[in-house]
């Protein structure tokens, strides 16, 4: 099949499909928040999309949301496992405060009886088609396209509600006006939106008070609000009863805090969870009273989106340890789950002072086109490619900072010809697109058990072969759903 660009008729006008199509998105809150001049206004735009959907295998479809069970239960176990996973992170805790000061916390609440031990888990698991070919094979026939984990998202993951389900309408009306006749619309359903809003929601109840509230805690200015708003007012529609507060982390950690039962208090209320959309960075954290105050969210008896354990399993070191041959068998059993998972990982080396890690530094400068060095940091922009790569791990040398990266084998996704980029109201012809695919799920824990969990929604994202990153918000990427093949 080829992708729906092309199939256009030649000379097509566009600008009419394109216009009909921002009203589309406009109208159906595929929005962020206007942003000038580094300013983010109160005004709207259209997020970034892109005009069709985007060719997409159906088998790896089918893999990837099959194992997001398995990801929440592999996950919340090494979760569960301070020692193990302090070992894993040693050398990572050694060179990164960040994960040092989250590990501390992880610590102390695991270790405490009087913490919050229900937790809410809101998930996504990133992943990217790699291409195999037979070796010496002269008509380079593909022989199998599998999807390769790029990373689990614990914490903060976006999209959730501006990008699914309302992707999928804008791209049905798209090729409908296009008069690009399908005979199946091979879309899948996305029920990214309402699975989150569900569990949020159970959740708060399982808190036991309905007088207490819901925080999303946010940073200012917040571009992507919007997606942040629609888990609210889907939360709203789940349970008129549920009190959702936003809050500026910045501006409550001096009315954060806890009464002689554990009960946590924010600006003097009364609070059931706390959903953080912030506290993934550094920068996140200023000052030391910032930390305490994340304490003492953590030590609460709120339930947390997600506890700092959760948050910690989302460090790319532990991506790197469970890649390694026998780690997996320490916390599942089943060999066709283990085989499954098993089967989506890239190849990925550690850089601990060791031999091993010395071969990896080696790798990486003879061949950097064909690896990606990764911090322990979300949000984008903060890994390494080609010459950047190769500056810092020279700059490093033989230095302890080099164990705070992990190295990546970089994944070639199939390329396709053509697709029409929509970011701020202008429309490019991109040639030579990929595609970064996720899946979304939600569950519940008990503490010791995960009492609910399901795979509720997915998500496409492309751009052009050129970029080695793809914000959304930075206008690189753009919204997209797949279309199974
Ligand atoms: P972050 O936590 O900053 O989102 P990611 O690991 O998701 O970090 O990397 C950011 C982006 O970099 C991804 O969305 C993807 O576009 C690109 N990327 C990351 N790892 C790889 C890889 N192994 N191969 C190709 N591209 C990658
Ligand atoms: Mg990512």
């Amino acid at each position: 099949m080829k992708p729906f660009a092309t199939q256009l008729a030649k000379n097509a006008p566009v600008q009419g499909l394109v216009d009909d199509a921002i009203d589309f998105a406009q109208a159906s809150g595929v929005v962020q928040r206007t942003m000038r001049n580094g300013e983010v206004l109160k005004t709207s735009t259209h997020a970034p999309f892109t005009l069709f959907p985007s060719l997409f295998p159906a088998s790896a479809y089918h893999l990837t949301r099959s194992i997001q069970n398995d990801i929440h239960l592999l996950y919340h176990k090494v979760s569960l496992d301070m020692e193990f996973l302090g070992e894993v992170l040693k050398s990572t805790i050694a060179a990164d405060d960040f994960v040092s000061n989250l590990f501390d916390i992880a610590k102390l609440a695991r270790a405490s009886n009087t913490t919050q031990k229900m937790e809410i888990g809101a998930y996504r698991s990133d992943y990217m088609i790699q291409q195999s070919y037979l070796k010496n094979n002269a008509s380079n026939a593909k022989i199998s396209t599998l999807p390769k984990q790029i990373e689990i998202n614990t914490m903060s993951a976006a999209s959730w509600g501006l990008s699914t389900h309302r992707m999928t309408s804008l791209h049905k009306y798209n090729l409908r006006n296009a008069g690009i006749s399908c005979d199946k619309l091979n879309m899948p359903e996305n029920g990214a939106l309402d699975g989150i809003a569900r569990v949020m929601v159970e959740g708060w109840k399982k808190y036991g008070n309905p007088k207490a509230v819901f925080v999303f805690m946010v940073f200012q200015d917040e571009m992507n609000i919007y997606d942040q708003r629609a888990i609210e007012y889907a939360m709203y529609e789940y349970d008129p009863a549920v009190k959702v507060r936003r809050k500026v982390f910045d501006d409550c950690i001096s009315t954060t805090r806890t009464d002689q039962d554990g009960k946590l208090f924010i600006d003097g209320e009364e609070v059931a969870v706390v959903y953080f959309r912030t506290g993934y960075s550094p920068r996140h954290f200023p000052t030391p009273l910032h930390w305490e105050a994340r304490k003492t969210i953590e030590m609460s008896l709120a339930i947390k989106s997600p506890s700092a354990a959760h948050q910690l399993v989302g460090c790319k070191k532990l991506q790197e340890v469970l890649a390694r041959p026998g780690v997996l068998e320490i916390f599942l059993e089943d060999k066709e789950t283990i085989e499954k998972l098993r089967s989506t990982f890239a190849e990925m080396h550690s850089l601990d002072m060791n031999n091993a890690g010395d071969t990896a530094v080696k790798l990486a400068m003879e061949r950097p086109r064909d690896f990606v060095l990764k911090p322990q940091r979300e949000g984008g922009g903060n890994n390494l490619y080609d010459s950047e790569m190769v500056d810092r791990l020279t700059e490093i040398g033989g230095d302890e900072r080099r164990c705070a990266y992990i190295l990546m084998e970089k994944i070639r996704p199939p390329v396709q010809e053509l697709n029409y980029f929509i970011h701020n109201y202008t429309c490019s012809a991109v040639a030579n697109i990929v595609s970064e695919f996720s899946i979304y799920g939600v569950f519940l824990t008990d503490g010791s058990n995960i009492t609910e969990s399901r795979a509720v929604g997915h998500l496409l994202r492309s751009k052009s072969v050129t970029q080695n990153e793809g914000g959304i918000s930075a206008g690189i990427a753009a919204l997209d759903s797949p279309f199974l093949n």
